[in-house]
This record gives structure tokens, C-alpha cells and sequence, in this order.
């Protein structure tokens, strides 16, 4: 409680316009670090993008800033450079975007093709999210406090994403743990479901008057 206490009490100061400080181009975001990942698939022609994952993600487990998560989606990770890196060896996974602790935003796969993020999963009785969502990972864990800037940037992102695919609504904006309770709990307790709702209700509030 203590770590959401302190995010709110830094509010943060949206403009009119602030969804327009994103904008996505041929499905990638264009103020992004693009870095392609082979792990992808097309999405099926007449599928809608209705749903937004959020997860976390930090290798190796609770240490931050380095580049083994963007090595890990393209691919190219040297499983030998941490002990704990021996279960990812032949893993191939991968997700649109990688929001970093100070708020910078990398994208991996085009929100027009399939990331593999979700693994076995279902969303109202639907399963195969991957097949019409988009996954957003931030670099953190269930634990620590995510930064402001995360927060910040994910809200930004998601007002971008919901502008561009209509059909991801607020109540399919869920976490990892909600399509995947039994496999997985990311971005755990610590992440503040309350304040990233009511800043999306609000910015979304602002932008529609
Ligand atoms: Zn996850």
C-alpha cells in the first residue's frame, strides 16, 4: 500500500492532447526503439485486437538495466551468462513492447502480428490470447515498486493503443495473472490496478471533451 501511496501522490499532469503524444505507424510506435523479433506470427485476417496483457519481466530475476531481456525476445541470449538462465535455454517467446524502469518503451512485434507472450491462457471462456491481444511487458517484478515513469508510459501507451483498436475496452485492459491464474501472478500485488484504471478513466475522460 505504502508503494501505490506513493505513486498517487505524484499526479501526474496530463494535456488535453496527451494521447497524441504516442502514435503507431504500420503497427509500430513510432517514439519507440524498434528491435524485431523472429518470434512472431500473423495474426488471421479478420481477427479484431481486443484485449491488452500487461506483464512483468526482469532477468537475470529482480536486477534491472541490462540487455538480456531484449536479447531473450530476439532470440540471442547467452544462456551460459547467469546460472539462472539454464530454464530459458530453446525458450522462444517474445511480446509488443517492454515498457524499461525509466519509462523508455522498446517493441519487439508489430501490434498487427501475433506476439507469443500469453502461453495457455483464456480470457472470458476465450482461449489462445495471443491470437487477439497485445502483451506489454514492464521490466520489474511482483514485488518491487514499478517507477512512475512506467506507470506514466503505460497509460500513454494504452490510451494509444485503444485509440487505434476501439475494441480493447477497459475491462479487457488485464494482467498476465488474470488469463493465466493458475501458471502465472505477473505484474503481481505491487502493481496498482486502482491508480492505472483511474488515470486511463480520466486521460480518456479529458480526451473525449
Ligand atoms: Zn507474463
Amino acid at each position: 500500500m505504502l508503494a501505490s501511496t506513493k505513486v498517487q501522490s505524484k499526479r501526474i499532469n496530463y494535456y488535453k492532447n496527451e494521447k497524441h503524444m504516442l502514435s503507431i505507424s504500420s503497427g509500430w510506435l513510432v517514439q519507440a526503439e524498434h528491435l524485431p523479433s523472429p518470434f512472431f506470427s500473423p495474426r488471421e485476417l479478420d481477427e479484431e485486437i481486443s484485449l491488452l496483457v500487461v506483464h512483468n519481466i526482469s532477468l537475470p530475476a529482480g536486477k534491472f538495466g541490462d540487455n538480456y531481456i531484449s536479447e531473450l525476445f530476439l532470440g540471442q541470449l547467452d544462456c551460459n551468462a547467469h546460472v539462472s538462465f539454464n530454464d530459458l535455454r530453446g525458450v522462444e517467446v517474445s511480446a509488443h513492447c517492454l515498457i524499461r524502469r525509466d519509462g523508455r518503451v522498446i517493441q519487439y512485434v508489430a501490434f498487427t502480428d501475433k506476439a507469443w507472450h500469453a502461453g495457455v491462457s483464456s480470457f472470458n471462456k476465450r482461449e489462445r490470447c495471443n491470437d487477439y491481444s497485445i502483451g506489454i511487458e514492464l521490466e520489474g517484478t511482483d514485488d518491487i515498486p514499478y517507477t512512475t515513469e512506467q506507470y506514466q508510459q503505460l497509460i500513454a501507451l494504452t490510451l494509444c493503443l485503444q485509440d487505434q483498436f476501439p475494441a480493447i475496452i477497459m475491462d479487457n485492459v488485464v494482467g498476465h495473472c488474470d488469463i493465466a491464474p493458475i501458471r502465472k501472478t505477473d505484474p503481481g500485488p505491487v502493481f496498482d490496478w486502482q491508480y492505472f484504471r483511474q488515470c486511463l478513466t480520466e486521460q480518456a475522460t479529458r480526451n473525449n471533451t
